[in-house]
């Protein structure tokens, strides 16, 4: 019989129910998904009390219109665990369904470039899986990359990633995203190009070529004619002492951005989300030493694990890390404070109420004067 997979969005775990499928109901359960979307978006500004203008620079609306993307994404990606999803050209393949800030990423037939609607982007991100080989020194417990599944073993190659990228930059400037199905419906507002992002399936600072990989972005981006748009680095902060490292970062520009990560203040609590391998002393230098060279945007995810919240006192360790971060000379324009939004592989992990990431992000302004967002 053919079954569909429903999702308990309170906690962002599948749910595992099951039940009968109907053509129609595939069709048609995005649109009212869609509209659940953005009253769960609306529902959830107003529970959580949040300041004015501090969910999302954007506002409530767009937090809202994020909702109306991200869950009409997940009715299709769960639609597409039903019997009869593998063909149907309506959902997207299979590999697409792998998440990295909560809406499906969308390899459009290529290997290592992607797009996806991003709520830290606020938009569309055109995103580079730098490690296509799945390589990471951390082993984050709400990381959604399958590391049980096989790597596809090939390295990135510059020559295909610049034409990838080109192609995927007329695609964007022709408006040929809208021919795709799964973009049709989608508000203009978030369809717009917001950044190019280094980012993907491992940690992109270990990336043996990685100027190589910034040289090749920063080229194509040169004569993409598309309006300038700015690059991203998303990394853990582990490899940016690295020599090839900061020579790929002399070709970022002054509106390029460095989103490092530090998901915590004190060494017990990354271990236990990072994974043992990680040093908190190493990160906060990496982050200084380059924080005093240009801005760095913190990236914070905090996990509900085992049911459980990050304990108060590990945000105030936390908040205390980023205060002193201020007071060595570290240049920080904004703290993206966030929880896991995609199911992952560990069962322990979910998603933290945004009353309590919003709660977090009051901590945080308040104890170091920071402009806070909460995704
Ligand atoms: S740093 Fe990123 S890629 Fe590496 S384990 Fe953590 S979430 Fe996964």
């Amino acid at each position: 019989m053919p079954r569909y997979v429903l999702r308990d969005f309170s906690d962002h775990r599948l749910a595992g129910a099951r039940g009968p499928h109907h053509p129609a109901l595939v069709l048609y359960f995005p649109f009212f998904a869609g509209w659940i979307g953005f009253l769960r978006g609306v529902c959830s500004k107003k529970r959580a009390g949040i300041d004015k203008g501090r969910v999302d620079k954007g506002g409530w609306p767009i937090y809202a219109l994020a909702n109306v993307v991200d869950f009409s994404f997940q009715s299709l990606s769960h639609a597409a665990t039903s019997d009869k999803s593998p063909s149907r050209p309506l959902l997207a393949p299979a590999s697409s369904t792998e998440t990295a800030f909560g809406a499906p990423r969308d390899f459009l037939g290529n290997r290592f470039v992607y797009v996806v609607i991003s709520s830290r982007a606020r938009g569309l991100s055109v995103g580079i899986n730098v490690n296509p080989d799945k390589y990471c020194n951390f082993q984050c417990v709400y990381c959604e990359v399958r590391r049980d599944e096989v790597a596809s073993g090939q390295a990135l190659d510059p020559a295909v990633l610049e034409l990838e990228l080109k192609h995927v930059f007329d695609f964007i400037r022709e408006g040929r995203l809208r021919e795709h199905p799964r973009y049709r419906g989608v508000p203009q507002e978030l369809l717009h190009l917001r950044h190019v992002a280094l980012s993907g399936d491992g940690e992109p600072t270990l990336a043996p070529d990685f100027a190589r990989i910034v040289q090749a972005v920063v080229h194509v981006r040169a004569l993409s004619g598309v309006p300038f748009t700015k690059l991203v680095l998303i990394t853990n902060a582990t490899g940016l002492g690295r020599a090839g490292v900061r020579a790929g970062l002399r070709a970022f520009t002054h509106s390029d951005e460095i989103w490092a990560k530090l998901d915590g203040g004190t060494q017990t609590y990354l271990s236990r989300v990072n994974g043992m391998a990680v040093s908190l002393g190493e990160i906060l230098a990496n982050i200084l030493t380059l924080a005093r060279q240009r801005p760095v945007i913190i990236q914070s995810l905090f996990p509900l694990l085992n049911g459980a919240e990050p304990p108060a006192e590990e945000i105030e360790q936390y908040a205390a890390r980023l205060r002193e971060l201020i007071s060595g000379g570290a240049k920080i324009p904004l703290v993206q404070i966030y929880s896991a939004t995609r199911p992952s592989s560990n069962s322990s992990c979910s998603h933290l109420s945004l009353k309590t990431l919003s709660q977090i992000a009051q901590t945080v302004r308040g104890a170091t004067g920071l402009r806070v967002e909460v995704f």
